[in-house]
């Protein structure tokens, strides 16, 4: 290093000449002209001088391995912009603010620079002990803490730290005692160390990067900066963004701290530490929810998923595992949710019902074999005539009665009676306070009675009996009491619990009885609700309405609905738009167990399904989008039902070593046919299993038992009820309509030796019912149609379908609009449709129009 003058000396340190000639001779050194040269050594003595006089050498460690340098700048900052990129929005003003630079920085014996430091004080040691083999020590000292030096430096991390602390707290006392001489020594000391700025970064700790702080892609960094940003007075300080000044990035590398003193230096007082955020991560979230979570935009989410080679959209949904890396990488504490798990803390507070209880009416199920006379028994106490509208006399859904007679409020809920209806029925009983039991008392005890039975015993649901149509002279009430014991049903006559109550839904006799033997069932059971909570019922019934839209039956069971409350039902929620009671009346509100119909939700949800009142609508898409994509997630999983496609891959593949099939046909006669043909295929590798096997159409319960069985659909000459197709479509079975035998057991059989030809697919373009026949002597018959599904075409072959069962296969003749002959009528509009050679079509009948396209078949 160069020797100096001792006012070049003064001018670096800053301080009058005078007064670094009394230093200069306080430290032994005789110094009289302002243009004497100072040698290096010189300067180390007066160095070590300066050090003693103010305590330094207590602690050798300390000064030993670590030199601190402070110093304070103040000036002036032109911002061009609002320098804390978010939050303040305007980029466009300029302000001025006061800055103190602070320079701190920490040299620490680390290189051989450094060691060269800490051998001065070394030095100063020997000065103590003997005051003239000084210069000599240096040099050896130098040579060998060069070769020391690498090795050293593991060891010396310890030690360091601890050092780092010794000398803070040292620094700091000496400063009080004597600020002037602790910066000029430290001025001595940093203009020594000068040259080395450059090639020794200072330690991290002590100097803040500068560049912005606040964005959380910093944030790793942020533990450390936090106890940097403790300025020297110990004293929390603002961080300018120097980087948005566009001035300072080459600073920045020079790692010099800027820092506002918040306390009278301007006005605002930011936050200025990034915010550790616990960020919760569904099973996947959309890139503006993430960021949403972390209240950063989402072009920051953006930019790291784009470091991190992803490129993002702001609605693009991520993985669990890359927003997980993504709220690391910004510095956020990710927690991982599982959706089940948002989804039940959701409902748990959805669910809770807390107010005072008040007792409500009970909620009775009427079951029953069909034709019993559940709906007339109903109709009796409610004095109205629903049967009279119903199809075919089957009640099609659950209907919901709130009734008030003379022995208390009741909600009747009427469950179907026919057999493709077991699974709605099943839920039926779920919601269901007490059961009535309808047995007709001249027909007994039949299946759906014990089925009825069953669900009752397995809901845990009293039963009462109504044996009915008594009035008829083949009544044999003794006998429905016999049968019924059969099954556990004991009369209390006979010693057992089940109430026996005779009545005739015709005459109304006993219905008096019954009535009351439900309000006493109620009273016992000491029924009650709580009307002042959210409300919450559940969905009995829905349907898609033309003009409506999605319309469902809600039985509310606590709190009041009304209009304009957000709902949540599975996976559709919404805002209620209008209600009307069982009678089609509108209404405003709705208590507890009363049904209600409500209009408003985004799709039709399943009967069954809970229903909540949500605070609002964004909470229940939130919920209403989980489930949906549990549901599609589900339904991906389920996909593994079988196809006929695959049988062979899957067998081969030794997955299945049975074929299972659900098979429906038009007669019995094509039923045994297909059955023994096609167990005939079966070889030693392959078994044909027929599951189940029937005549007539497809309905719900031979779905239940194909997706039950993973089984496949055949339908000979039968087709799907309209339940069912829906079944089919949600479940993905797969079905396949047959008309002719032969077809039927080649397919299979192909299908089992995997050399399945091209597949003849049949869809089905359209349906239509006939509402109307008519006969004109220049059309022949004709059949006056709505189309129900799809569209008719009169180019295309078709089917007359009766009650599912295909009864004419044939050609369109010809098809007519208001006299005009069309080619095509779509759904929902009316037609006359002409059968070739065909002239039996009945009221009723369906018509279906079909295709056949060819499927070329992969198989790999
Ligand atoms: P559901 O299928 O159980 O709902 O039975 P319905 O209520 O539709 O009744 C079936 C048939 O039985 C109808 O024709 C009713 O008129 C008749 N029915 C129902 N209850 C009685 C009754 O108490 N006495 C007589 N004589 N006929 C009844
Ligand atoms: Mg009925």
């Amino acid at each position: 290093m160069a020797d100096v003058t001792v006012k070049q000396l003064a001018e670096v340190i800053r301080m009058p000449v005078d007064e670094l000639l009394i230093q200069l001779g306080q430290a032994g050194m005789s110094f009289s002209k302002d243009d004497d040269v100072i040698s290096n050594d010189e300067k180390m003595e007066l160095l070590a001088h300066l050090r003693q006089s103010h305590g330094k050498l207590d602690d050798k460690e300390a000064s030993t391995k670590k030199v601190t340098l402070n110093r304070s700048k103040r000036s002036t900052l032109k911002v061009a912009s609002a320098p804390t990129g978010r939050g303040r929005g305007s980029g466009a003003t300029t302000r001025t603010v006061n800055v103190v630079v602070r320079k701190k920085r920490t040299y620490v014996s680390r290189s051989a620079v450094e060691e060269e430091a800490r051998l001065k004080t070394e030095e100063e040691d020997r000065i103590k002990a003997e005051e003239d083999a000084k210069i000599q020590a240096v040099e050896d000292a130098k040579i060998k803490a060069e070769e020391d030096a690498k090795a050293k430096v593991q060891a010396e991390e310890d030690a360091k730290v601890k050092a780092e602390d010794d000398a803070k707290a040292k620094i700091k006392a000496a400063e009080d005692a004597s600020r002037q001489q602790t910066a000029d020594a430290q001025r001595i000391a940093e203009q020594e160390a000068k040259a080395n700025t450059d090639k020794q970064p200072p330690r991290k700790a002590n100097a803040t990067p500068e560049k912005d702080q606040r964005k959380p892609g910093r944030g790793k960094a942020g533990g450390a900066d936090n106890k940097a940003r403790k300025g020297r007075y110990g004293r929390a300080e603002l961080h300018v963004a120097t980087d948005k000044s566009g001035r300072r990035r080459k600073g920045a590398k020079r790692k010099r701290t800027v820092s506002i003193q918040s306390s009278d230096e301007h006005g605002f007082a930011k936050p200025t530490q990034p915010m550790v955020q616990e960020v919760n991560i569904p099973e996947s979230i959309t890139v503006s929810e993430l960021a949403q979570k972390m209240s950063i935009k989402a072009a920051e989410v953006i930019k790291v998923l784009m470091n991190m080679g992803t490129m993002a959209t702001i609605n693009q949904n991520l993985d669990q595992e890359t927003a997980e890396l993504v709220v690391d990488e910004l510095g956020h504490k990710s927690v991982l949710v599982s959706d089940n798990e948002i989804e039940n803390r959701l409902l748990e507070e959805l669910s809770e019902v807390e107010g005072e209880l008040l007792s409500r009416a009970p909620v009775v199920t009427v079951m029953g074999h069909v034709d019993h006379g559940k709906t007339s028994l109903l109709d009796y106490i409610r004095s109205t005539k629903v049967a009279d509208g119903e199809s075919g006399g089957i009640t099609q859904h659950v209907g919901a009665y709130h009734v008030e007679t003379s022995k208390g409020n009741i909600t009747f809920l009427d469950t179907p009676g026919h057999a493709a209806f077991t699974s709605m029925r099943a839920r039926g009983a779920q919601l269901t306070d007490i059961v009535i039991l309808v047995v007709a008392a001249d027909d007994g005890v039949m299946p759906q009675t014990i089925e009825a039975i069953k669900h009752a015993k397995a809901g845990e649901v009293p039963l009462i009996i109504a044996v009915n149509k008594i009035d008829r002279e083949a009544a044999d009430p003794e006998r429905v009491k016999n049968e019924l014991s059969q099954h556990d049903v004991i009369p209390e006559d006979w010693g057992g619990d089940a109430i026996f109550v005779n009545v005739s839904a015709k005459t109304g006799e006993g219905v008096d009885n019954l009535l009351e033997a439900i309000s006493l069932q109620a009273e016992m059971m000491e029924l009650t609700a709580v009307e002042e909570c959210p409300a919450n019922g559940i969905v009995i019934e829905s349907s898609l309405d033309r003009g409506r839209g999605p319309v469902a039956t809600i039985l509310i069971r606590n709190g009041i609905l009304k209009r304009g409350d957000v709902i949540l039902t599975g996976s559709e929620y919404g805002r209620v738009r209008a209600m009307f009671d069982e009678d089609g009346n509108v209404i405003d509100q709705a208590g507890p167990v009363t049904p209600v119909v409500v209009l408003g939700l985004s799709g039709v949800p399943h009967a069954g399904n809970e229903m909540h009142v949500v605070e609002n609508e964004r909470k229940a898409r939130e919920i209403a989008v989980f489930r949906k994509d549990k549901d599609r997630d589900q339904k991906l999983a389920h996909q593994q039902q079988a196809r006929l496609e695959d049988a062979f891959s899957t067998m081969s593949s030794g997955k299945v070593e049975a074929l299972n099939l659900v098979i429906k046909a038009d007669v019995q006669g094509s039923m045994e046919a297909l059955r023994e043909s096609l167990n005939k295929l079966s070889t030693d590798e392959v078994r044909v299993n027929i599951v189940a096997g029937g005549v007539g159409g497809i309905n719900e319960s031979d779905v239940g038992l194909a997706l039950a069985s993973r089984a496949i659909m055949l339908g000979f000459n039968v087709r799907a009820d309209a339940t069912s197709r829906k079944l089919i479509e949600e479940n993905d079975i797969d079905l396949h309509y047959y008309s002719v035998i032969y077809d039927v057991i080649d397919e299979v059989k192909k299908a089992l030796s995997g050399m399945l030809s091209p597949e003849v697919r049949e869809e089905i373009v359209g349906l239509a019912e006939v509402k109307d026949v008519f006969r004109s002597s220049k059309f022949g018959t004709i059949a006056g149609s709505m189309v129900i599904e799809g569209s008719i075409r009169r180019s295309l072959p078709i089917r007359v379908l009766r009650d599912d069962v295909v009864i004419y296969e044939g050609e369109l003749e010809s098809l007519r609009r208001h006299k005009d002959d069309v080619n095509e009528v779509r759904s929902g509009t009316e037609c006359g449709i002409g059968v070739k050679n065909y002239t039996d079509v009945h009221v009723g009948d369906q018509i279906e129009v079909f295709e056949r396209t060819e499927v070329a078949r992969t198989i790999d």
